[in-house]
């Protein structure tokens, strides 16, 4: 069986189109779509926290309070009630307001919580504005805070599934990279995920990105499954075009590591179902 489980029906444009002509039957409908054409039968949303003014009681960062333009219960309810979508949702780990965002989370009722680091402190890893890159840090420290915070996500227990779990290369060559073997930084989060059982995504995002790989990277993926994590496959998408994109190159490089079942979730229990 093949999952598509973070996904977005907003697209990253923060005054692109209003909720009330995303949040409808009919765009879900279109996402269905293009999941049936490509094989994909667990279809599940993840729009992302701070795009909910919900959000901004656990962070008020200016970029957040720019993007929280929707109401968040009338996300759930549109979800649950208006679609057969799984229903999801892209919880950034802001350190420090683990109680606040626990809060969030557990007064509704998801299938799984996407955990994502976008942000270390006040400065973005994947945006031009409020961009990390060139504020004077080097490369080893932003990897090493990335790496250290994305093990800190897993331990929080907030989270079933770790999002893009290297999203700190996705400038790929615009961005300095560190010098050091990269499997350097990626062993603290290997073992917090072992610890927290949470389940790892693969996401074929990158491939979209300047970076253009997957997340994880091969050597990091083969990491994480020899810590025994359970794989979830996504695409990110933020279009109906864009879901199971290029999941092809997913398969088989789960295939060749020997991977022969996926993470499926359902209010927030975990069981494994055979790839296909
Ligand atoms: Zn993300
Ligand atoms: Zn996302």
């Amino acid at each position: 069986m093949l999952t598509d489980y973070h996904v977005h029906l907003r697209q990253d444009e923060i005054a692109e189109t209003p909720a009330s002509r995303l949040f409808t039957a009919g765009n879900a409908e279109r996402y269905r779509e293009a999941a049936a054409d490509r094989g994909i039968a667990e279809l599940g949303v993840s729009e992302h926290v701070y795009r909910f003014t919900q959000a901004l009681d656990v962070w008020d960062h200016e970029f957040w309070r720019q993007c929280a333009l929707d109401d968040l219960d009338e996300y759930c309810g549109f979800v649950r009630e208006e679609t057969d979508l799984k229903l999801g949702i892209e919880a950034d780990f802001v350190p420090g307001r683990e109680d606040r965002m626990a809060n969030l989370l557990e007064a509704r009722d998801w299938d799984y919580v996407v955990g994502s680091v976008h942000f270390l402190r006040d400065r973005s890893l994947d945006t031009e504005d409020y961009s990390i890159w060139g504020s004077g840090e080097s490369p080893e420290r932003i990897w090493r805070r990335y790496f250290d915070t994305i093990a800190e996500s897993a331990l929080s227990g907030l989270y079933d599934v770790i999002g893009h779990p290297d999203l700190v290369k996705v400038w790929g060559d615009k961005a300095p990279r560190p010098d050091k073997d990269l499997r350097y930084f990626y062993e603290p989060a290997v073992e917090a995920f072992a610890e927290a059982g949470v389940a790892v995504e693969l996401s074929t995002a990158g491939l979209r990105k300047p970076v253009g790989e997957l997340y994880p990277a091969r050597p990091y993926l083969e990491m994480i499954l020899d810590a025994g994590c359970p794989i979830a496959l996504s695409s990110d998408a933020h279009k109906p075009e864009q879901l199971g994109f290029r999941y092809e190159q997913a398969l088989e490089l789960l295939d060749e590591l020997g991977v022969k079942e996926l993470a499926v979730f359902e209010r927030r229990q975990r069981r494994m179902e055979p790839i296909g």
